[in-house]
């Protein structure tokens, strides 16, 4: 393991710190970004703005060719980059999954004519992508979705729902996962497209949340005509071009979340002015421990990276840990304040509010991106080798799966 920078990543991380020294403001707290407590619509220019300064900077996708308006920079870069940034006021995480995900499927599988036209617009935060694959019946197991995509000349007709899609009420594009063929098991009746969000036809539900936000969305397709040219990948390849864009979603894992660390609950605590009760005591030793175990986990994956590796299914460690770590610490943080902690906390730029949102979202931390249970599956078959859990509908037509 190596847990220091080689000189040029020591350099490199110092360009990043000048500039954004220079051109950002420091973090007042976990979860303070750019164009906090305006009205949405200035929240997201604020969000745009700071986009646009950072791809003018080479910094928004560091490792893509500079080309496309990246840096041709390593994964480690990348990692620098976002460690660094994770301490100044950013955006709020509107264009990760488009350009963590969406525009790289897109130059994996997308026509040159059409890369021309999206990539630049993505990376300057002027256009913003979904990934519509969640169904209300296709969740862990995505490759279930019934979404349903026919033929019709040169274009095609969708219809059907997505759930959960993150940012589609903003959104100008999505990632589209639907079902092409439903007479062949169920990867293999599967095609990707790109599709415009504004497109006659999509009806956009936003969800309100419990914490007031609404996040994520229904999405409703109701006769859809999609053009063939905004197919990625062959018809009935759909889940090739879907492991692409998840196995991206992977690299974003180490992303920061803005969450409840062991500093901000030794604050509440201290605060609270019960740093001596031995139940305090146990619970911030636990955040310790867990946070040096990620730190520990975080440094072995910058290893396997900067000797050429990519991170393997081990990442989901880190996922499970934290956000679990994260609620178990924002309930005890919310308990230690009694009635005052379910009241909320009406100044944004308290640990006290940074508690309450963690423990508003934390939940949902544990499903997004995978659900725990999926994480110890990938653990249990794929980095402790144990045996497969059984797969009912493996090899069977989709159309003659019970459900
Ligand atoms: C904040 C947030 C943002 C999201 N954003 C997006 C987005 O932008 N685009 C998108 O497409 N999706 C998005 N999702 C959806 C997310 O990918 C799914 O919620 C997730 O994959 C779980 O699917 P599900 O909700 O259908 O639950 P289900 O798959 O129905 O699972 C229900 C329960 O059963 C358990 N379970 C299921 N299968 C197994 C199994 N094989 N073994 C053991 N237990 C199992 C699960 O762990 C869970 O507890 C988002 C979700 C959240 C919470």
């Amino acid at each position: 393991m190596d847990f220091d920078d080689t000189p040029a990543e020591a350099a490199f991380r110092a360009g990043v710190r000048a500039w954004l020294e220079a051109h950002a403001e420091p973090k007042r707290h976990a979860r303070d970004f750019v164009g906090d407590g305006l009205p949405p619509d200035e929240r997201l220019a604020a969000a745009r703005a700071w986009q646009a300064r950072k791809a003018a900077a080479g910094y928004a996708a560091v490792t893509w060719p500079r080309e496309l308006g990246g840096l041709g920079g390593t994964a480690v870069q990348q990692l620098i980059v976002r460690q660094e940034e994770s301490r100044f006021r950013s955006s709020f995480g509107i264009f990760e999954i488009g350009l963590g995900m969406c525009l790289p499927t897109l130059m994996a599988y997308g026509s040159e004519a059409h890369k021309a036209r999206r990539i630049r617009p993505g990376l300057y935060g002027e256009e913003i992508w979904c990934q519509m694959f969640s169904e209300p019946a296709a969740g862990s197991d995505v490759a279930g979705v019934l979404t349903r995509a026919r033929p019709n000349g040169h274009h095609w007709v969708i219809n059907g729902q997505k759930v959960w899609t993150t940012g589609a009420q903003f959104s100008d594009f999505g990632l589209l996962l639907a079902r092409t063929d439903p007479t062949v098991p169920k990867h293999a009746g599967l095609t990707m497209f790109f599709v415009d969000m504004k497109s006659p036809g999509i009806e956009v539900r936003p969800i309100r949340q419990m914490d007031g936000d609404s996040e994520f969305n229904e999405v409703f397709f109701t006769d859809v005509r999609v053009p063939d040219d905004q197919r990625l990948g062959a018809v009935g390849a759909g889940w090739k071009v879907a492991l692409t864009t998840l196995m991206h979603e992977r690299l974003s894992v180490g992303a920061e979340i803005g969450l409840l660390n062991f500093d901000a609950l030794w604050a509440v605590v201290k605060a609270a002015g019960r740093l001596d009760e031995p139940l305090a005591g146990e619970h911030l030793a636990d955040a310790w421990v867990a946070e040096e175990g990620l730190r520990l986990h975080h440094c072995r994956s910058l290893t396997a990276l900067s000797r050429g590796g990519t991170p393997g299914p081990e990442q989901s460690i880190a996922k499970l840990v934290k956000a679990t770590l994260a609620q178990r610490m924002a309930t005890f943080a919310l308990q230690l304040r009694g009635e005052v902690g379910q009241v909320g906390d009406a100044d944004p730029t308290s640990d006290a509010y940074v508690v309450e949102r963690t423990w508003t979202r934390a939940a949902a931390m544990r499903i997004a991106g995978g659900t725990d249970e999926i994480l110890r599956n990938i653990i249990a078959e794929r980095v402790l080798g144990l045996p497969e859990e059984a797969r009912l509908d493996k090899g069977v037509p989709f159309n003659e799966v019970p459900r």
